[in-house]
């Protein structure tokens, strides 16, 4: 069936072909997505354009936002939605703001005594249900790699599970996936890192006890794990592991299994 707006990417996607050394740059810079497919990668590549076509990116002063740049942001946001079914993921907002720093965020919180807390909290991230997203710069430029952390992965993570409403953890699921599921494997998870924490405020815990803040900051902070330490996360909850690829519809973990298999760099890359 023919598609209006199906041509419409097309005709963009041909008019703005992706420049070969600035695609080569970001690559170069996002280890995480070695391993991918030459097809994935071009898909990839469509879908960063795309994001910058559709997206209006707002940079505060001490951001110099260059087209390497530009790519390098859309690029991370795209390996989320890389094999999700259509291009509507991110439908729930229109704006990106850049940061040339973290920045402090008024927080308020009520605890389960009512008593309301104000604070100011000092963040690289932030993401509202109505807002639009807000990234400090230099955690952009330093996710990329195998190590654990993404904050372009851990704020959109955010804006699809808004997608249905609050922030609670739970994105829209596929028909293929079942909400008991994935609801037993993220709450026996999220159960038992706060009981170890409640255990022992300090305890080494394998995965950021960020995490363990409320369902909506597990479910990025373990998708920042799933595609930026994936054996990490499968080790500790092999179960979220499986639930995030059902989502996500991808297998990091297999991706740096071959990695590590085949390239001798890869087998000292491990998370701290
Ligand atoms: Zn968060």
């Amino acid at each position: 069936m023919w598609s209006f707006r199906a041509w419409r990417r097309r005709r963009f996607l041909a008019r703005h072909p992706l420049d070969p050394k600035l695609w080569e740059r970001v690559r170069q810079h996002l280890a995480i997505l070695d391993g991918l497919s030459d097809d994935e990668l071009r898909l990839l590549g469509e879908r960063a354009r795309l994001f910058l076509r559709d997206k209006h990116l707002s940079a505060l002063p001490g951001v110099e936002l260059d087209d390497f740049r530009r790519l390098l942001l859309a690029t991370q946001a795209e390996l989320l939605l890389l094999h999700l079914p259509d291009l509507n993921w991110y439908q729930g907002f229109h704006e990106l703001v850049l940061y040339p720093d973290d920045f402090v965020s008024p927080q308020k919180h009520r605890d389960p005594a009512g008593v309301i807390h104000e604070f100011d909290d000092e963040r690289a991230g932030e993401t509202s249900l109505q807002g639009p997203v807000i990234l400090a710069w230099p955690g952009v430029e330093n996710g990329g790699g195998w190590d654990a952390y993404n904050l372009v992965i851990h704020e959109l993570a955010h804006k699809l599970d808004m997608l249905n409403g609050d922030a609670n953890g739970l994105p829209p699921l596929h028909r293929d996936m079942r909400v008991s599921d994935w609801a037993a494997a993220m709450q026996s998870a999220y159960d038992q890192m706060n009981r170890q924490l409640d255990r022992n405020p300090q305890a080494h815990t394998v995965i950021d006890p960020y995490a363990a803040e409320n369902p909506a900051e597990f479910f990025a902070v373990t998708s920042e794990y799933f595609f930026t330490a994936p054996d990490l996360l499968h080790t500790t909850y092999p179960k979220v592991y499986e639930q995030l690829a059902l989502f996500y519809r991808q297998d990091p973990l297999s991706r740096l299994h071959k990695l590590q298999r085949e390239h001798p760099e890869y087998q000292e890359t491990q998370a701290h």
